[in-house]
Parts: C-alpha cells; sequence; structure tokens
C-alpha cells in the first residue's frame, strides 16, 4: 500500500493554519445531521468528543469504565509541556519541536511535532479557563518544573496529579455537552471491532459489558482513542484495561499498524517485587528534577544507603551526562539504570534497583516543600514499600509504560481506512522511538481539543450525513464473527487461566522484546509467542457464560489480542536492524554503549498492513523527509 502523509506543503511555521483554512467546513446547521463515534474517554477521546458536540456535532462516546473519568489517564502524574517560555529561559515553539524530534530519535514526522508544538500554548490556555488548578509561582503565572531531554523548565504541572485534573476538566466539558444532549454516553461497553462499508468507517461492534449482549452503532465518522498497548508486557505502569483490542481488531479491518516495537520503559518505577503482582507503580519523572540517581561504586556492596559514604557512590548519571545529568531521556536512563544492575552494582533483595535519593534536595530546600512538590507521590511509595523516601532514598527500576507505536495516521490522524480517525497514545504520530515526558497529555489534547475538530470536519465535509445505518450486512457479518470468536473462547473449558497465560506473554516480552533486543533473542520469542498462542487456543479456561458480567471473558478477549500482537511487535523489531530511541538493537550500538540509528536504510515510519491470519504482514514504508532539522547521533553529554 502506497501511504500518503498528506503532509501540506509550504513552511512549517504555516502548515497547520495554511491547512486549516484549506478544510472544508461543515455549515453550523448541518452539523447535527452528523453522527460521530468516539472510542475511548481519555484525555484524547474525552476532549474530542466534548469538542465535536460544542461544535454542533451528534456525538456518541464509549468507555469500558463506568465511568470517563476511569480512563487511564486520571494516572498520569508529572505534568504537560508547553512553550509558553513563563520561566524565561529560552524555550520557544521551535526548541519544543527540536527537543521532540531530537527525543525521539529522528523518527517522527516533522509537520506533526510542529504543530504539537504550536498547539501546546493554547492547550494550556484552554485548560487554565476550564478551571485546571495548576500549580503556580509566587508572581501568580502558572508554574513550570523540569523533564526528561530539555534544559529549559515548560512542564505544567498540578501536584503529581496532573492528568486527574486535565481529565476533570475535559470531563466537565465532555458532562456540559452529555446534559445538553449532543452527547450519549455508553459507558460499560468494549469495542471489539470496526464495521468497514465500501471501504469506508461505518461503526462499531461493542460488548455490553453488564449484560454481555452484543450491540452494534452506525455513524459517519468513527475516532479511536482507546489508549496504548503497554499492558502486552503483563507488568506495566498502565490501567488494568488498557489493551490493544480496539487498534488491533481495527488493524484487521484495513487500518495500517505504525512502528509497533517502539514501546517506552520508563526509568523509575517501583522494583516488582512478587510473581503474582498484576501491576506496576510508576514515580513521576518530575522526581528527577530534586532526586539524584546513584548506586555504590564497589559491584556487590550491600551495606543500607545512609551507611555508603559520598565517595563510595556512583551518580552515574551526572558524570556520564554533564548537561543533562539526571534529566536525560527515558530511554537514557533506562538503558543506564539496567547497565549498571548488570555490572552488580543493582540495590536491594533482587540488585534490580538503583537509588533516587532526595536527601541533598530536603536539606537545600526543606521538607515542606519537597512535600508541597511531590507529597502525594511520597506518600504512594510509603505505602506500596513501606519505607520513608524522606529518610531514605526510594528504590527504582525501569517498567513498561508507553507505547509509541500505534495506528497509522496522516497529517489530519485519519489512518488508511477513509472516516476512521485515531487519536492519543492510540496513533503512533508524533513521539518517534522514544517519547518525551509530558509530550503524552499535551499529544492527546492537541488531538482532542484541536486537531481533530478541524480534520473530521473536513472530511464529513465531502460526505453525506446517514447514509448507512446498522441494518447494513457489514453489520450483521462483524456482529457475528464477534459473537463467534467469543463462544470459541467459552468452549475451550482448558485447565489454564488467562491470567496465566498472560504472565508468560509478558515474561517473553520483556526477556527478548523489552529494555535490549537481539536477533537471536528476537526469533526465539516469535516461536514461543506462536506456541503460547496455540496453547491458549486449546487450553485458556473461561469460566461464566457470554450473555453475562463476567470480567475472565473481557480479559480472555484482550489477552487473545495481545498474543497476536505480540507477533507483530516482534516481526517489526527484528525487521528494523538498527538501535534508535528505546529501540536497541544490541548489534546496533555506539563505542560508548547508545543506539546507533541507520539514517540510510531507516528513516522511515514501519506500517504494517493484515493479509491473513496464516499469511505474514506486509510492510509499507513512510520514508521521513527532514528539512528542518539535521539527522544526528543524539548526544546528551
Ligand atoms: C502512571 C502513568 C503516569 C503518566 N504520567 C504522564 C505525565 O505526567 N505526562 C504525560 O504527558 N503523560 C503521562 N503518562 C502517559 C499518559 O497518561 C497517557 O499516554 C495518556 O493519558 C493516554 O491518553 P489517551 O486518551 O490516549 O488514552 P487513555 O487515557 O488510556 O484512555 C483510553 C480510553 O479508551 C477506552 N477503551 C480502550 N479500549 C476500548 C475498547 N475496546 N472499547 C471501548 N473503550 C475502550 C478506555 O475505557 C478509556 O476511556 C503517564 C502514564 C502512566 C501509566
Amino acid at each position: 500500500m502506497q501511504l500518503d502523509a498528506k503532509t501540506p506543503a509550504g513552511p512549517l511555521e504555516t502548515k497547520w493554519d495554511t491547512h486549516r483554512f484549506q478544510l472544508k467546513l461543515v455549515n453550523p446547521s448541518n452539523r447535527r445531521k452528523f453522527t460521530i463515534i468516539v472510542v475511548g474517554t481519555g484525555l484524547a477521546g474525552g476532549s474530542a468528543a466534548a469538542s465535536l458536540a460544542e461544535m454542533g456535532y451528534n456525538v456518541h462516546t464509549f468507555c469500558i469504565q463506568d465511568s470517563p473519568r476511569r480512563a487511564h489517564s486520571i494516572a498520569a502524574q508529572g505534568g504537560i509541556n508547553a512553550a509558553k517560555n513563563y520561566p524565561n529561559d529560552s524555550d520557544s515553539i521551535r526548541r519544543l519541536f527540536y527537543d521532540t524530534i531530537k527525543g525521539g530519535d529522528f523518527r517522527a514526522r516533522e509537520a506533526n511535532v510542529y504543530r504539537l508544538a504550536q498547539i501546546s500554548n493554547h492547550i494550556i490556555d484552554q485548560c487554565t479557563a476550564q478551571g485546571v488548578p495548576f500549580a503556580r509561582d509566587y508572581g501568580g503565572l502558572l508554574d513550570n518544573r523540569s523533564f526528561g531531554g530539555a534544559q529549559v523548565s515548560r512542564t505544567f504541572y498540578a501536584r503529581g496529579q496532573t492528568g486527574q485534573q486535565l481529565l476533570l476538566g475535559a470531563y466537565r466539558a465532555l458532562s456540559r455537552q452529555i446534559g445538553a444532549g449532543n452527547v450519549t454516553l455508553f459507558s460499560r461497553r468494549e469495542m471489539l471491532d470496526l464495521v468497514v462499508v465500501d471501504g469506508r468507517a461505518r461503526g462499531i461492534v461493542t460488548r455490553n459489558l453488564v449484560s454481555g449482549q452484543i450491540e452494534s452503532y452506525a455513524a459517519d465518522a468513527v475516532l479511536l482513542a482507546t489508549g496504548g498497548y503497554g499492558n502486552v508486557f503483563n507488568l506495566s505502569t498502565n490501567a488494568m484495561a488498557s489493551n490493544v483490542s480496539a487498534a488491533f481488531r481495527t488493524y484487521k479491518r484495513g487500518a495500517l499498524f505504525a512502528n509497533p516495537c517502539f514501546t517506552q520503559i520508563h526509568p523509575t518505577c517501583i522494583p516488582v517485587h512478587g510473581t503474582y503482582q498484576s501491576k506496576l507503580t510508576l514515580m513521576s519523572e518530575s522526581l528527577r528534577n530534586d532526586g539524584r540517581v546513584w548506586v555504590p561504586r564497589s559491584p556487590g556492596d550491600k551495606r543500607p544507603p545512609h551507611q555508603i559514604p559520598e565517595s563510595e557512590r556512583d551518580y552515574y548519571l551526572e558524570s556520564k551526562y554533564p548537561s543533562f545529568g539526571n534529566l536525560v531521556p527515558r530511554d537514557v536512563a533506562s538503558r543506564n539504570a539496567k547497565e549498571q544492575c548488570d555490572l552488580g552494582k543493582g540495590v536491594g533483595e533482587t540488585g534490580l534497583a538503583v537509588y533516587l535519593d532526595f536527601s541533598d534536595a530536603i536539606r537545600r530546600e526543606g521538607k515542606a516543600t519537597i512535600a508541597a512538590r511531590y507529597g502525594n507521590l511520597f506518600e504512594m511509595y510509603a505505602k506500596i514499600t513501606g519505607q520513608d523516601p524522606y529518610a531514605t532514598p526510594m528504590m527504582i527500576y525501569p517498567a513498561i509504560h508507553y507505547t509509541m507505536g500505534g495506528l497509522w495516521v496522516d497529517y489530519n490522524l485519519m489512518s488508511t481506512v477513509d472516516g476512521l480517525f485515531v487519536l492519543g497514545e492510540a496513533n503512533f504520530s508524533d513521539h518517534g522511538a522514544n517519547r518525551l515526558g509530558a509530550s503524552a497529555l499535551m499529544q492527546g489534547l492537541a488531538d482532542g481539543y484541536f486537531i481533530a475538530s478541524a480534520t473530521v470536519s473536513g472530511y464529513l465535509a465531502e460526505t453525506s450525513p446517514g447514509s448507512v445505518n446498522s441494518d447494513h450486512p457489514a453489520f450483521d457479518e462483524a456482529r457475528q464473527s464477534v459473537s463467534a470468536r467469543i463462544q470459541k473462547m467459552l468452549d475451550i473449558n482448558g485447565k489454564r487461566t488467562v491470567d496465566d497465560f498472560h504472565r508468560e506473554l509478558g515474561h517473553i516480552l520483556w526477556e527478548h522484546c523489552g529494555m535490549s533486543r537481539n536477533n537471536e533473542g528476537l526469533n526465539r520469542a516469535r516461536g514461543l509467542v506462536r506456541e503460547l498462542k496455540d496453547e491458549f487456543w486449546r487450553n485458556v479456561k473461561v469460566p461464566g457464560a457470554g450473555r453475562d458480567f463476567n470480567q475472565s471473558l473481557e480479559k480472555a478477549g484482550r489477552i487473545a489480542d495481545f498474543l497476536e500482537f505480540a507477533d507483530l511487535m516482534i516481526v517489526d523489531a527484528l525487521t528494523r536492524q538498527e538501535s534508535c530511541g528505546c529501540h536497541f538493537n544490541q548489534a546496533f550500538q555506539t563505542e560508548e554503549n547508545e543506539a546507533r540509528r541507520d539514517d540510510d536504510n531507516f528513516a522511515h515510519v514501519a506500517a504494517w498492513e493484515y493479509r491473513g491470519d496464516e499469511k505474514e504482514p506486509a510492510l509499507c514504508k513512510e520514508t521521513l523527509v527532514f528539512e528542518n532539522v539535521k539527522l544526528t547521533q543524539r548526544s546528551y553529554k
């Protein structure tokens, strides 16, 4: 398939403005005739649904949870980037653009990233006007802190609860439209298929998670904002319900999946502490503003931290990367933590942890100041580990956190299926091979509040409303295929639980397709995943019935998709014979163990086309053209 990113011509700075002007509009009095489905009510979906309804469209919105407020976005802690330059430290739209492109190791589309940086400032205005309680400085301006991969402070925050406060803002805007009758909310619904008629997205099939009923809904356009797939690794910092199902089933209906192997490992999470643990907890990157990362200089030193004198500590990020220090990007910080642990310098019982120490900051600024900045994170850490981080350093280790890969979209955020738009973490668009901290919220809200409203209108303006309804045979076919799959899972009645399969899949991927990869391990993982998938369809035990509330069945469907999707991730990792950002293939590294890109052969987006269960997916490449930045070896020294 030929991919056309539809990047507008002209200078980078004016592309979005020119494009918006050129997009057709729908007359306000005609908008109510169009129905738009928005799947997902996190920051991307919630803001899109509210904005489109505010414009006058008839919006149907769907989510798994009982309330939009429980979307995974609520977990976001540290902050949201914008190029306001309030601290007057030389930030600018161009600098945010450059940092993001460089942070992604030059594997993102220039025009999208520039637009993101431009829109970042509008997001802050919009959210402030909604009443989001961002932290303020002594003069009343919104306060900023620093995040990885930047030498300016551009991260706006609300203590360690930024996602929650932003989501409450979006939820208020959404509720206003529910009240006005422009949005119909379908909660406790899981999208299980996309309906495509004559090449256009025309609706979805869902399962009512309370009654088990299979339902279908028709629309003039479908927006997916269903979040990331980090839970393919089983243990991750994602919410338990985060999944790949909507995106993956859409892939099977013709949408290309881009860069699936680009998965982000976050360096500061609470380490794994047990076999049956079901999730991991993030300690926000914001903590690296004040926390110093270190390990004992000597391998095997098991003394408690306060007994290790300064001279015997290795602040390895500060010494190796003097310019960025503890605030190097996540991929770099994660790999260095692993390297220290591999050298035997890891701390704690398992040796799979490094220290994040606040004692200098507490001495310098006082406990009250540190508590005001990070109090809720310290409390969370103390509750989970039983240790007081004001008195002893935190122990942290990298964990799966975010997925840069996602459904391929063009500049309009439209996938390769006409009328199917993909927003937020579910698309691949802006972060290249590594996302910088505090930029996911920025992207989700840029997509939802500002981009989709223009581009979805541009698409609808070229169509006529309501031309297909759910009586169309394509809906019947999709409903039947969803029901048959559910029945097949229930009928197996095997011996192994869904969780057990998920745990094994997670181990395979973490081991072979995680922080560090090699061809031999990836090939091995492919075989192991295939065997596991075969066993799943022979031996899984899904208790209960289909027409009922059944959480085992919900999970089984998601794990079945993860098992297939894992193969695509591995194929993508094997095909990209270079290292870039988070995709670190051991065969491609510099003398200093940094990722070594191959721009001649891999400066492209790898988008995969489904060709049937028994066939290999086809690789379609979108060449990335860099006209405004020079491709260099990333350096944070
Ligand atoms: C612990 C943590 C902290 C973070 N902190 C930050 C931060 O400080 N700054 C930052 O920029 N980013 C942060 N991130 C990343 C950021 O939170 C996410 O990338 C972002 O919130 C994703 O938003 P979204 O709207 O795309 O998806 P989500 O918030 O994941 O929402 C997905 C929505 O889709 C629905 N859904 C999913 N599948 C289906 C289906 N099949 N059918 C129906 N509905 C479905 C869900 O119900 C939900 O409503 C953090 C992430 C984590 C895990």
